[in-house]
């Protein structure tokens, strides 16, 4: 349990405490001219309306709704197969080829709504990591729904739904148990001899300059009961880590107990602390750069049932979705009063 603890918090090393300045981009759109924006040197604002905050318990009740349709965890084809016909039954789900695996597969994003910031989900990023496609697809089939707390969020959703095929057990028609095969390269940490996976990844993330990032890993794939634990690129504010961990154990879920974070307390790492060296080999290094990076690794549990485990990973990433449009929409507040030591444009 404690190597693959180890392993998994190798896998996801990415994110550094000490964050490059956010780059301008185009998911920052250029303010507009009626003086609600303010422009200060090195950064782009938009002014936007402060969005009410959430509690993690209507969070949850959200999340379980819309996974209250899972029978079970899918295997990646299933959900390729289902995301693929959600996008021909729904023109506001728009369908596009980001790249292709190693071995020649497509990889497909998903890509749904017109909100100020982008948020990027991509699941079975390693073999057998399964939770995340059913998650993707239950949070599709909630925007297409007409979910109303989705739909209430200033967010274009990115869904990536399976970002490596190739190393899916039985070509991805069903899901078993997987050991990890040290000799494989996994695709969030080659950056020194990427996978076209990784490449794929990355351009995509590029072009979209994702708030927030959401790698779908997951402790499913060994069928271990390990307890649940969170890493994140830029560590929480305050009151965040007692916000997740008790919406994380409303769901049933064990707790990661041991080694707890001097800030954030059990449960939470900050994966640049974890990595060291190897961290600038991760994609999650690059990733932060548009902004925070987490993941939340959920494991098949005794009498924690599949919606719930879905629930579970959503809740996480609808919490800190949350509190990251909060944060937004704090820091492009206007001011009260003009600040006449900074260039205004
Ligand atoms: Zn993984």
């Amino acid at each position: 349990m404690n190597r693959l603890f180890l392993s998994l918090l190798t896998i996801l090393h990415a994110c550094a405490s000490t964050q490059a300045p956010p780059e301008v981009n185009e998911a920052n759109p250029e303010p507009d001219e009626n003086g609600l924006s303010t422009l200060h040197a090195g950064e782009v604002q938009t002014v936007r309306e402060i969005p009410m905050e959430h509690t993690s318990e209507a969070i949850a009740t959200v999340a379980k709704s819309l996974s209250s349709q899972v029978d079970s965890i899918l295997p990646p084809l299933q959900v390729l197969s289902e995301c693929h016909a959600l996008a021909r039954a729904h023109e506001d789900v728009l369908e596009a080829e980001i790249g292709r695996t190693e071995s020649g597969h497509p990889i497909k994003a998903y890509e749904f709504g017109h909100g100020q910031t982008h948020v990027l989900l991509y699941a079975f990023p390693d073999p057998g990591e399964a939770v995340g496609g059913t998650t993707i697809l239950s949070l599709l089939h909630g925007l297409v729904n007409g979910n109303e707390h989705l739909l209430s969020l200033d967010v274009t959703w990115h869904f990536i739904p399976c970002l490596n095929l190739d190393d899916q057990p039985d070509g991805g028609r069903t899901l078993s148990a997987v050991f990890r095969d040290p000799r494989v390269r996994e695709v969030d940490w080659c950056l020194s001899n990427p996978r076209s996976e990784t490449t794929a990844l990355l351009d995509y993330a590029a072009n979209i300059s994702p708030a927030f990032t959401f790698p779908l890993h997951d402790e499913y794939h060994s069928r271990e009961s390990i307890p649940l634990y969170v890493i994140v690129c830029e560590p929480l504010d305050s009151a965040m880590p007692e916000r997740i961990r008790t919406c994380m154990q409303s769901f049933g879920l064990l707790w990661q107990e041991e080694n707890p974070h001097e800030v954030m307390g059990t449960g939470f790492n900050v994966l640049s602390d974890l990595a060291g060296a190897e961290y600038a080999n991760s994609t999650f290094s690059i990733l932060e750069k548009y902004g925070q990076v987490a993941s939340c690794e959920v494991s098949q549990q005794e009498g924690v049932s599949a919606p719930a485990l879905v629930a579970a990973q959503m809740s996480f990433g609808l919490i800190m979705l949350d509190a990251i449009l909060q944060k937004q929409a704090m820091r492009t507040e206007p001011a009260a009063a003009p600040d006449v030591d900074k260039p205004r444009r």
